[in-house]
């Protein structure tokens, strides 16, 4: 067995942190979404495009959490294939894995649409 227990657990650590921080912004987004809305329930300074960026951010933060919590049952399932890119099978960057540990494409795959 290849010595990568090590660096699979910081990855957990890294992911379990990823998850705590995104479920609490989802939760203050929510909370500043309904403040603003008891206090100026028309315009205000919430305007509608604030209104659409924070949507945006909120579907963002949903779709990391579902990515962060597929990565962590790869993790636990199948960690030998956690890290490897979905389509190539290439070994994921560990510079990308640091910024994003639920990563399931290499670099030169990301954003590439599959039909
Ligand atoms: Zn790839």
């Amino acid at each position: 067995m290849r010595d990568t227990t090590g660096r699979r657990l910081v990855y957990r650590e890294m992911l379990y942190h990823a998850r705590d921080r995104s479920v609490l912004e989802l939760a203050a987004s929510g909370a500043a979404r309904r403040r603003s809305r008891q206090t100026s329930p028309t315009a205000g300074s919430y305007t509608r495009l604030q209104r659409e960026l924070d949507r945006g951010a909120v579907q963002e933060l949903r779709m990391t959490l579902v990515a962060i919590g597929g990565a962590l049952q790869l993790l636990h399932d199948d960690p030998d294939i956690y890290g490897l890119c979905e389509l190539c099978g290439a070994p994921i960057s560990p510079a990308r894995l640091h910024v994003m540990p639920w990563a399931t494409r290499c670099d030169a795959h990301d954003g590439v649409t599959v039909h």
